[in-house]
């Protein structure tokens, strides 16, 4: 085997051979299966006269009113810190510290790190490192093997770099260990691995105003230099818990969704999850099939719309085949369906371009005014999630058990699921909900979870408790002009950006989908496109004009941060509820998600056809 690290003697730039081995190749539930009972894969008619009324709206006000404050989170350290180590790969590959520089050096080999490397390498820039503190390339796809575990945006529109690769996804939502197959094979195709660090953790990134580089820390003992970093370390990446009195008393096992260890056989165990977000809806069916007695803690229900999985047909495989780009294309209509059901639901014909629109568009006589559209909006709105819990009252047999899987809140406004197997999975006699609205579960013991009195002893206590959101500040330290961390800034100041992607006084810091990211869309991979073009473009243009060092101007900061908040604000009541999205109802306006649409590229293209937003310097070295 060649060592771990080496230099390449054509090019003088180090060769890394740090990918793990994996530590197992156990798995069991490989994602959705395709249902054919029709009563599932479609939502029930709407409930004739559905309004939102007064009525309707204070059941909405109840449910948000009553949870305000549950959410209680931590992160996990201390005695939870196990709960983090990497049950996927063998230990680290051996290696030396490395103290030497680099030009661009990127955290997280995800699909964001996957496609910078692609396009920064067909754009010429080579002295790339990557630095992940996983064992092998995925990011989300690495840490999430969870049973049941599949894209919820159609796999097509979805997974990165298919005209490139010339793969076709097997099923429209392809389970979580075919994308992260598809991220090696991205990873194996474009040479990604010579430059990866793997089980490499970046702890510290400091600019040095005296050299005009990033200094980079890692928990492996490095000390890198590098002229830009750019972080494509993830929005849901860090995972949390919920803080439960008496947690650590547990003596069964317990894990987190995201380090699912198949070496747990959970075959004929009683097992408690607690947790109904969307990691755990894709989860319960699968674990229902294995486990002797399954208690699911819900504190709020989510949106249980239709999933209708299917196979890739031979017919698409037929025309992909001949068709070249045909992923682009397909990605780039996604891109303009702006409401999320219709996004996620993803019509074929609208996406292979064989229809022009994806719906037929209502037309007014006369312009709406913003309140009547937002009126309009809500109202639709409603009336989905009435079919949503009419889908509950048709298929969950127990009515108790229906009323407390019923979400009162409006479409989208917390992660919305889909899943065909899911709410059935409540008829089933060994599969108990036990509803803890709406507060949550507050007691763990040595046995088990206690609610209301009640002792639920368990042999296994799984965590879906999610993951910290656009913690861009917090992944790391990272400390930029005059000392002050970007933490320091975003907290006194508000998370403040151009473009999601600069950040003010952290020169040649790039953020790949982090706060105020935009892109305008539910595909995550269409805004990490825009991103990873935008930074090909950026160090181009830099090149072109002999600059090594950027920065952004206040002006145009202030303005974007401004209209991140601005267009927050205009379309809060959409997303009226508590949720992640918006740090569980305590987030400043403007300060997490982007919720601007296309605005975002009228920023962008501005931006890049005036420069007046950048200051360019000179190397100081
Ligand atoms: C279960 C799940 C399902 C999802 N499904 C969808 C979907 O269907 N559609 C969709 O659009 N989005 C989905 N998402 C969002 C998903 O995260 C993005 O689509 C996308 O995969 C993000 O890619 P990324 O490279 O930006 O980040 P990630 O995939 O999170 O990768 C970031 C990497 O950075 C590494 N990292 C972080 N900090 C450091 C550090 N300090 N040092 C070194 N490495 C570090 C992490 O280990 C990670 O591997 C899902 C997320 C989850 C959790």
């Amino acid at each position: 085997m060649n060592a771990a690290v080496r230099i390449d003697p054509e090019t003088g730039l180090k060769v890394f051979n740090t990918r793990a081995a994996k530590a197992s190749e156990k798995i069991t539930g490989k994602g959705y299966s395709v249902v054919t009972d029709q009563r599932l894969t479609e939502l029930p008619e709407m409930p004739a006269g559905a309004t939102f009324n007064a009525e309707e709206q204070a059941k909405y006000r109840a449910f948000k009113e009553a949870r305000a404050g549950a959410a209680n989170y931590m992160a996990m350290e201390g005695e939870f810190k196990k709960y983090l180590d990497d049950v996927y790969s063998e230990p680290p590959v051996p290696r030396e510290p490395l103290t030497d520089d680099c030009e661009i050096l990127v955290v997280g080999a995800g699909f964001g790190g996957l496609l910078l490397w692609q396009k920064l390498s067909q754009a010429g820039f080579t002295d790339v490192r990557f630095c992940e503190k996983g064992g092998d390339v995925g990011g989300t796809w690495y840490w999430n093997r969870y049973p049941g575990i599949a894209c919820d945006v159609e796999s097509y529109s979805y997974l990165p770099l298919l005209d490139e690769t010339g793969y076709i996804p097997s099923m429209k939502f392809a389970s979580g260990f075919e994308i992260l197959e598809h991220c090696q094979r991205m990873a194996q195709k474009f040479g990604f691995y010579d430059h990866c660090l793997f089980h490499t953790t970046v702890e510290a990134t400091t600019w040095d105003e005296a050299s005009g580089r990033w200094i980079v820390k890692t928990d492996r003992g490095d000390k890198m230099r590098a002229r830009f970093v750019i972080l494509a370390n993830g929005i849901l990446t860090t995972p949390k818990l919920a803080r439960i009195a008496g947690m650590e008393k547990f003596k069964g096992t317990a894990f987190h969704t995201s380090r699912w260890d198949y070496n747990i056989d959970l075959r004929g165990k009683t097992v408690g999850i607690i947790g109904t977000g969307a990691t755990a809806v894709q989860a319960i069916p699968e674990l229902a099939k294995i486990v002797r007695q399954l208690y699911v803690f819900q504190r709020t229900p989510s949106s249980i719309d239709v999933r209708d999985q299917r196979a890739t047909t031979d017919e698409e495989r037929r025309t992909w085949a001949n068709e070249p780009g045909w992923a682009r294309a397909r990605r780039e209509r996604f891109a303009k369906i702006s409401e999320v059901r219709a996004a996620v639901l993803a019509n074929d014909d609208y996406l292979a371009g064989k229809v022009q629109d994806f719906k037929e568009r209502k037309k007014y006589e006369r312009e709406l005014t913003p309140e009547e559209r937002m009126q309009k909006q809500l109202d639709a709105s409603f009336r989905l999630m009435e079919q949503i819990r009419a889908r509950v009252d048709a298929i969950v047999k127990d009515p108790k058990t229906a009323a407390a899987l019923k979400p009162y809140y409006p479409y989208g406004c917390k992660r919305p699921t889909f899943h065909d197997e899911y709410l059935p999975t409540f008829n089933l006699p060994h599969v108990y909900l036990v509803d803890t609205a709406p507060r949550g579960v507050a007691e763990i013991n040595e046995r088990g979870i206690v609610h209301d009195g009640v002792e639920y002893p368990l042999d296994v206590l799984i965590y879906a408790t999610g993951f910290q959101w656009m913690g861009t500040s917090t992944f790391q330290q990272i400390t930029g002009r005059d000392g002050r961390t970007l933490k320091e800034k975003w907290e006194s100041e508000g998370a403040r950006t151009f473009l999601g992607l600069h950040t003010r006084g952290f020169p040649n810091l790039f953020i790949v989908t982090g706060p105020q990211g935009g892109g305008g869309s539910f595909n995550f991979t269409d805004v990490i496109y825009a991103h990873a073009d935008y930074l090909v473009w950026m160090l181009q243009t830099m090149r072109e004009r002999g600059a090594c060092i950027v920065d952004v101007r206040k002006e145009p900061e202030d303005k974007y941060a401004e209209h991140c908040r601005d267009v927050d604000i205009a379309t809060a009541p959409l997303r009226d509820c508590i949720s992640y999205y918006n740090g569980e109802g305590k987030a400043a306006p403007g300060s997490l998600a982007y919720y601007g649409g296309r605005q975002w590229d009228k920023f962008r293209v501005e931006a890049q056809s005036s420069l007046e937003p950048y200051v360019l310097g000179a190397d100081p070295s």
